[in-house]
Formats: C-alpha cells, sequence, structure tokens
C-alpha cells in the first residue's frame, strides 16, 4: 500500500511538472502580468509593513548579522563591489538631498552627547562653576601634551563607555585660558618675541574698550578680538598677531571689531549658523 501511495504522489508530481513545462511560458506571463498589475499595491503593503514593524525588523536583521556576522560581511563586500559605481552615484545623490537634515541630526547627536558627558563630569567648571554646555571643555586633569585630542572623538569614546573619565575634568573657555596662562604655555613669559606681540594685543585691548562687550569680564587673558559681523574669514590677516599690529600702527581701524571673552564667543558661535 505504502509503495502504491508513494508511486501516486510520484506520479502526480510528474505529471504537475509536465503540465508545468508544456505551459511555461503561458504561465511565465500571467505571472508578469499579475506582477506589474499589483506592483503598486504591493509596494505600498511592504512600506506600510516596514513602518509598523520597524523597530522589529531592525532588531531581527541585527541579530542576524551578529550571529552570522562571516556571511553578512561577505554579503555587504558582494553588494557593495557589485554596485559600487551606482552605490557611489546613489550615496552623492542621498547626502546632496539630504545634507541639511544630516547635519541638524549630527548637531543634535553631538549635543545629546555633550550633555551626557558633561553630566558625568559633574556638570559645572571646577573652577567658576558655569554650568553652560557651550562653554565647557574638557581638560585633562594632569595635562595630556597633545596625545588625545579633545574633540568630538574623544566625548563619543567617554559616551560609549571605551574610556573612563576619571583624568577628565570641565572648566570653561575662561577659565581654561586663565589655566593655561598660570601654567605659561600662552607665552607671558616666553620668547621676546612672544612678549612683543603680547604687548600689542594688550594695547588692541586697551583702544577696543578693555573689557567683554557682553559680560563685561576684563581679564586680558581671556578677551579675543572679533568682527563684529562675523565675516572674519574674509580677513586677509592670517594671523590675530598681523591683525594686532596692524592696528597699533594705524593700518587698519576698529569699527568693525569689538572684544569678547572666550565663553562669551562661545555663546556667540553657537547661536549663529557657524557654530555646532
Ligand atoms: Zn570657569
Ligand atoms: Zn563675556
Amino acid at each position: 500500500m505504502i509503495v502504491n501511495v508513494g508511486k501516486n504522489i510520484l506520479s502526480v508530481r510528474d505529471r504537475n511538472r509536465k503540465w508545468y513545462l508544456a505551459h511555461r511560458q503561458e504561465r511565465l506571463k500571467k505571472m508578469r502580468e499579475y506582477y506589474y498589475a499589483h506592483q503598486e499595491k504591493n509596494r505600498k503593503y511592504r512600506e506600510e509593513y516596514y513602518r509598523k514593524h520597524k523597530e522589529e525588523i531592525i532588531k531581527k536583521n541585527g541579530e542576524y548579522e551578529k550571529n552570522h556576522r562571516e556571511q553578512a560581511r561577505e554579503y555587504h563586500r558582494k553588494q557593495y563591489w557589485g554596485n559600487k559605481e551606482k552605490e557611489s552615484k546613489r550615496k552623492k545623490r542621498f547626502y546632496a538631498e539630504k545634507r541639511e537634515e544630516i547635519l541638524k541630526r549630527q548637531r543634535e547627536r553631538y549635543w545629546m552627547i555633550k550633555s551626557k558627558v558633561v553630566n558625568m563630569l559633574g556638570g559645572r567648571c571646577v573652577r567658576c562653576g558655569a554650568t553652560d554646555l557651550k562653554v565647557l571643555q574638557i581638560n585633562h586633569k594632569n595635562g595630556n601634551n597633545g596625545k588625545e585630542k579633545c574633540g568630538v572623538k574623544l566625548l563619543t569614546r567617554i559616551f560609549l563607555g571605551k574610556r573612563g573619565i576619571e583624568d577628565l575634568e570641565l572648566r570653561c573657555a575662561n577659565c581654561n585660558f586663565k589655566y593655561e596662562y598660570e601654567r605659561g604655555r600662552c607665552g607671558l613669559n616666553n620668547t621676546p618675541q612672544k612678549r612683543y606681540y603680547r604687548k600689542m594685543k594688550d594695547k588692541v585691548v586697551e583702544m577696543l574698550g578693555g573689557k567683554c562687550v557682553v559680560c563685561g569680564i576684563q581679564d586680558k587673558e581671556v578677551l579675543q578680538v572679533n568682527h563684529k559681523e562675523m565675516d572674519g574669514k574674509f580677513e586677509e590677516h592670517r594671523s590675530g598677531n598681523m591683525l594686532y599690529q596692524d592696528i597699533v600702527k594705524g593700518r587698519r581701524g576698529i569699527e568693525d571689531l569689538d572684544l569678547r571673552c572666550a565663553n562669551c564667543n562661545f555663546l556667540y558661535n553657537s547661536t549663529s549658523e557657524l557654530g555646532r
């Protein structure tokens, strides 16, 4: 009996197969027609489905990639090299279209990470107690000698838990400048040339009123010369020193300049579109 059943199944399958092969073109044509007729509907359905189950799908894919790391890598590699030109074009178009959005998201992410890290580090300048995110900077307690840059990368590494914070502390921009001066790195007591330019800067600071136009702080170390209209990039002087010299020697007016301290500069810059 069992053998017979098996035979029957086989023969049914054979028959189906024969029929399929005989009507193959017809079938394919019908399938194609069906596909095109319902293309739009199907795409909508898939999009809708993806939107509804987005989190789930992403999680599932992520898990799959984690468990099949080698296969996933191989797949991505093939995808990339197989469609390299297409892919790079697509990327370029994508970035061109969404540039603003991407920058905005980067900015948001930056501030999110910075606020978390600043909170971890106590949330205020260890010297003056300033709490504004925009002026707070991360510093190495015992100096760093330029080995590790205190930029976005450091923030991200702390955020991801890849780096400890025991040797770090927060200072605001103003306190940082003062600190550097106390340590003698900004040239108060260094070479004659530096002393010369120091004098120049002091004169310029005096000419410009001697205090921050926003908060009124008078500490020379933290005061900076600014272009009122934020068009510093068009200034032909590449270095501040040359600018100071020109002002002192009367080769340049000071109508378009003003003084702000480092903190107020950061606050000002981050409200303009140039800032982060
Ligand atoms: Zn401070
Ligand atoms: Zn100020």
